[in-house]
């Protein structure tokens, strides 16, 4: 007899481990038992308004014990791909706020604010200025390259619904006539490497997260599980409007069963 292969899992982490400064009830357990009980995860995220230091002592506050290693954000691996692909090595003009630029000049990508040969945009709230959107939409005119770390519409701030890059990402495409290479979730390209990190199968994977169209429905094309919680942005309203079909739905991450750990 076969013994069944235990699942790996990608997990979000706003909405999911954490939510409204708050940690979610139960999750600190949960990612003490999977790593106990020997499942491989790791924390996948389209945070972009902090580096991976940040958000790993971020999580670390809340009593959630991870190496800083377990995170795949966005912004690393759009630091990532810019360091393989700029074979120029012109560098990277940022549309990002806070220390976010730490995780580009870690993979040794120069910042500059003429003649890039990126243009690189996440999530800059206060920092999305006329003056900083039309450097970007010329520097795209002039020929540079555009990537996203993330194309979300909005997420789930402290103090409510927030607009995030992907309505920015869309208004310099629609400037520009440019198309921006998205880099974060739900881009294969960003799962592949979690993927790849942790020597997992889409088909062993699970995906759990609370944005249905970058979490569940992005992991569901790319072959995985994906289940839903109910701990962030979107809701039960939303499942239906939306029409997509988690594999699951949990209250929280902490209801995570001990049949899905097989
Ligand atoms: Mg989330």
């Amino acid at each position: 007899m076969t013994m069944p292969i235990k699942p790996s899992f990608l997990i979000d982490i706003n909405g999911v481990l954490y939510a409204d400064h708050k940690p979610i009830l139960g999750a600190a357990k949960m990612l003490d038992l999977l790593r106990e009980k020997g499942y491989s995860f790791r924390l996948v995220s389209n945070a972009t308004q902090a580096c991976r230091k940040t958000l790993h002592e971020i999580l670390l506050g809340y009593g959630l014990h991870v190496r800083e290693e377990e995170i795949f954000s966005a912004p690393v691996a759009t630091a990532q791909y810019i360091k393989r692909t700029d074979k120029s090595c012109g560098g990277c003009f940022l549309l990002t706020i806070g220390d976010v630029y730490t995780d580009f000049l870690n993979e040794g990508i120069k910042l500059v604010e003429k003649n890039p040969a990126y243009v690189a945009i996440g999530d800059a709230g206060a920092e999305y200025t006329f003056e900083r959107m039309n450097k970007a939409f010329n520097m795209l005119l002039d020929g540079a390259g555009f990537v996203t770390m993330e194309k979300d519409r909005y997420w789930k701030s402290p103090k409510g619904l927030s607009l995030c890059a992907g309505a920015y990402t869309t208004a310099l495409e629609y400037a520009s006539g440019r198309k921006a290479t998205l880099i974060g979730k739900p881009s294969r390209r960003f799962f592949g490497l979690a993927l790849k990190d942790m020597k997992a199968k889409p088909k062993d994977t699970v995906m759990i997260g609370d944005d249905l169209l970058t979490d569940v429905q992005g992991a569901q094309k790319m072959g995985m599980k994906a289940y839903f919680v109910k701990t962030g942005k979107h809701n039960m309203q939303d499942v239906k409007k939306f029409g997509i079909k988690p594999d699951k739905i949990l209250d929280s991450i902490a209801d995570l069963s001990f049949d899905d750990r097989k």
